[in-house]
């Protein structure tokens, strides 16, 4: 029987092994598999600018690299594997990864979230290189230059205004005239001097070599297609939290967000805590998951010494 199990190896995972290693409980990880990259959003980011620490930026996946060792040098243990189970009960919980079970006193959940992608070729292969799902991350490298944002909701109109700081335009493309986003966040778009709106419209394709250049566009209602010139492309058709294997034994909110108890990591299940983007669908940050993985480490330390 582990002290803690901790499921999930983004920067709310990491900071929790960094955390409740440090506290001597030996916690042990399990990081994702193929297709799920360990690691979790930033393996597929380039430069962060944002992480404090790191004036000069630095790449995701070395800032994850940096974490693990981090985690690793305090004697988290990690292993690789999708896990495919949990059962909770009063006297430990167990995760079942690659057949085998594991049990732990306290558990806690960091497994993130995924941004929703078009699902077109190009997107997968400029990930990184203009093609983006995240504006406050990416969106100062695009200076001056046009940008795209796919989406209709809260996001999109968010991230479009957000972008039209840095960029020279900022092209709204929907794919129906109405709009999923509140009155609100709309008008601030549609009042921004530098945000365009092409509606009843989807992309096609991606352009560019080996960085963004353009979109190939279909109107739906007239089948007319064109091509629109832009450096940025931002998806913003919102996010899909995982946490399909915890549907059954913990409570989610309509989205499929990990409901926590006020502003503590602890779920309804006692020992069971969870961080990150699978709770939180506001700021989505690596520096708030972190933030959210210490806190949960904390949560867990006390609760085991509670049973103590
Ligand atoms: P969302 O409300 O689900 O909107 C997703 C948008 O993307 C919709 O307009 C949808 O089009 C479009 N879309 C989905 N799949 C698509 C595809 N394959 N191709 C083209 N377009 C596609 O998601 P969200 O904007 O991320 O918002 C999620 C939640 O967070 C909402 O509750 C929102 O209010 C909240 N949020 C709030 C704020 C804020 O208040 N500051 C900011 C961001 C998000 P259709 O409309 O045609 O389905």
């Amino acid at each position: 029987m582990r002290n803690v199990i901790i499921i999930g190896s983004g920067p709310a995972g990491f900071t929790a092994a960094l955390y409740a290693s440090r506290a001597n409980l030996e916690p042990l990880m399990f990081e994702g598999d193929v297709p799920e990259l360990p690691g979790g959003q930033l393996m597929t980011t380039t430069d962060v600018e944002n992480f404090p620490g790191f004036p000069e930026g630095v790449m995701g996946p070395e800032l994850m690299e940096r974490m693990r060792k981090q985690a690793t040098r305090f004697g988290t243990e990690i292993v690789t594997g999708m896990v495919e189970r949990v059962q909770f009960e009063a006297g430990g919980h167990t995760v079942v990864v690659n057949g085998e079970s594991h049990r732990a006193r306290a558990l806690i959940i960091a497994t993130g979230a995924k941004a929703r992608l078009l699902g077109l070729d190009n997107e997968k292969r400029l990930m990184g290189h203009g093609v983006s799902t995240c504006a406050t991350c990416d969106g100062a490298f695009f200076r001056d230059k046009p940008i795209v944002v796919v989406g209709g909701g809260d996001s999109a109109m968010e991230e479009a205004n957000f972008l039209a700081r840095f960029g020279s335009k900022v092209t709204v493309i929907h794919r129906r005239q109405e709009f999923r986003a509140s009155k609100i966040m709309l008008e601030r778009a549609q009042k921004n001097p530098k945000v365009e709106f092409v509606l009843d419209t989807v992309v096609t394709d991606i352009l560019g070599d080996k960085v963004v250049s353009g979109v190939k566009l279909e109107n739906r209602k007239t089948g007319e297609t064109s091509e629109l010139e832009c450096n940025g492309f931002f998806v913003a058709i919102g996010h899909t939290p995982q946490t399909e294997i915890f549907r059954d034994v913990l409570e989610l909110d309509d989205e499929g967000y990990i409901v926590a108890e006020g502003d503590s990591s602890r779920t309804g299940v006692a020992g069971v805590f969870a961080a990150g983007d699978c709770v939180d669908h506001t700021y989505r940050q690596a520096i708030t998951a972190a933030g959210m993985g210490c806190k949960a480490a904390i949560d867990a330390e006390r609760y085991l010494e509670s049973l103590d």
